[in-house]
């Protein structure tokens, strides 16, 4: 039969491959397919914040065995309760609780495919027509992709490099109008590897309180920190100001794919659950897919259960890859960057454009890049900030050091003649 002259009912919503195209894994993609089949080295992958891949990165036997034990038990073959069954609930308020100045209860945990589904959630509950949500510049997009189906108008307020990307709070002020809805901090940070001290999270609860809107914390990094700066819970603001913490355990039991994280209200009194977030919060929760219930059954063991020395291990290298990123990059006239990181497994380094030669920016420079030496980094355009780079430092160090070589000489092959 001829398909030319039959008209369809359907059409795809071509809207979502250009919100999809700014994503990073969009990016990377595109990234990937400009990499050089012909060149025999290994690729080094620095734009992703994954490294389950590597055999240094493995993740403990403590969950591997939770999760095989959960599975075996047939005690979690059935569905889960919208909000996660209850021994989840429970572990991950403990878990959160050891963190903070007062108890959370169960019942203000609710379990969700991961921090990207906490995310989706908190987004859609907050949406409606006019409402914005304030953002931060640098960040993670997911946030703006989320909010531009959900009715959220996205506002940015700067991140400032000269002060440990911390956040500017003057520029909050000043964006905000009666029509803002919440501001979002990611803690430790992704992509500039911030911490932010007591002090700061305190400032923000306050900014936030004067304006009348919640805070957003993302914490699926937390505790992943190797600096000076001890890390604290936005959460432990919640008697100022009303907080939704999300987090996950895919980055620091380094197990992204088993999908399972949470969304948890810090509420001492009462805003969210008077304002009706809590109710809207479980109605979205019904409408969208649970996590795997046994996942949700090994979770309890996995947070209780983890030793010390996983984590220490893990901190250890990560404290070891990003002393020879900052080197190397001290080392690379090219790029600048203005902090160490202190947590989350990522740095921001500036692209100095101007000593270089035929190249017109950040995104120029990843695409030659990996054509040329099949070396993955992420553009700074993809997390908001233009001629900047996104490095992750989470690789076996070995292949951290090829990779900042490789970028080096790219950088002198291309550096303006004097
Ligand atoms: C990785 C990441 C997420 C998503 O976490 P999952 O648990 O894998 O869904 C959310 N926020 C930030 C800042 C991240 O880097």
């Amino acid at each position: 039969m001829e398909n030319g002259s039959k008209k369809w009912g359907f059409q795809a919503d071509k809207g979502l491959n250009a919100a999809s195209a700014i994503t990073v894994r969009g990016v990377l993609n595109e990234l990937i397919e400009s990499l050089n089949k012909q060149d025999q080295r290994p690729v080094i992958p620095l734009g992703h914040g994954d490294p389950s891949a590597f055999p240094c990165f493995r993740t403990t036997s403590v969950a591997e065995d939770a999760i095989v034990d959960a599975l075996k038990s047939a005690k979690f073959n059935c569905y889960a309760p919208t909000v996660g069954i209850l021994t989840a609930r429970r572990a991950i308020a403990d878990h959160l609780n050891r963190d903070l100045p007062f108890k959370l209860s169960p019942d203000d945990v609710f379990v969700t495919l991961g921090c990207t589904q906490a995310i989706e959630v908190t987004l859609t509950v907050l949406g409606r027509p006019g409402a914005n949500i304030l953002l931060p510049r640098p960040g993670f997009p997911y946030y703006e992709a989320v909010a531009s189906r959900s009715n959220l108008e996205v506002r940015h307020f700067d991140l400032l490099p000269e002060k440990g990307w911390e956040v500017d709070l003057e520029a909050v002020e000043a964006l905000a109008d009666e029509n803002s809805v919440a501001m979002v901090i990611i803690n430790p940070g992704n992509p500039c590897g911030n911490v932010y001290s007591y002090g700061h999270l305190k400032k923000i609860a306050e900014t936030a309180r004067k304006i009348g809107i919640m805070v957003i914390a993302d914490e699926v990094y937390a505790h992943l920190t190797f600096g000076s700066t001890p890390y604290v819970r936005m959460g432990t603001f919640g008697p100022i100001v009303p907080v939704l913490s999300l987090g996950s355990i895919s980055k620091r039991w380094i197990v992204p794919g088993w999908r399972i994280g949470w969304l948890v209200t810090s509420d001492a009194n009462g805003i969210l659950k008077n304002s009706g977030v809590v109710d809207s919060i479980l109605s979205c929760l019904n409408l969208t897919p649970d996590p795997a219930t046994f996942i949700q059954g090994a979770l309890s063991e996995i947070l209780e259960n983890t030793k010390k020395d996983f984590f220490l291990k893990t901190i250890s290298l990560l404290r070891e890859a990003v002393d020879t990123c900052y080197d190397m990059i001290q080392g690379n006239p090219y790029i600048t960057c203005p902090m160490k990181p202190e947590g989350s497994m990522f740095i921001m380094a500036k692209l100095n454009l101007s000593l270089l030669e035929g190249i017109k920016d950040d995104m120029d420079f990843c695409l030659k890049l990996a054509k040329e030496e099949s070396v993955i980094v992420l553009p700074g355009i993809a997390v908001g900030l233009k001629n900047w780079l996104r490095i992750s430092f989470a690789i076996e160090p070995s292949a951290l050091e090829v990779g900042l070589g490789r970028m080096k000489s790219f950088c002198e092959r291309h550096a303006k003649k004097q």
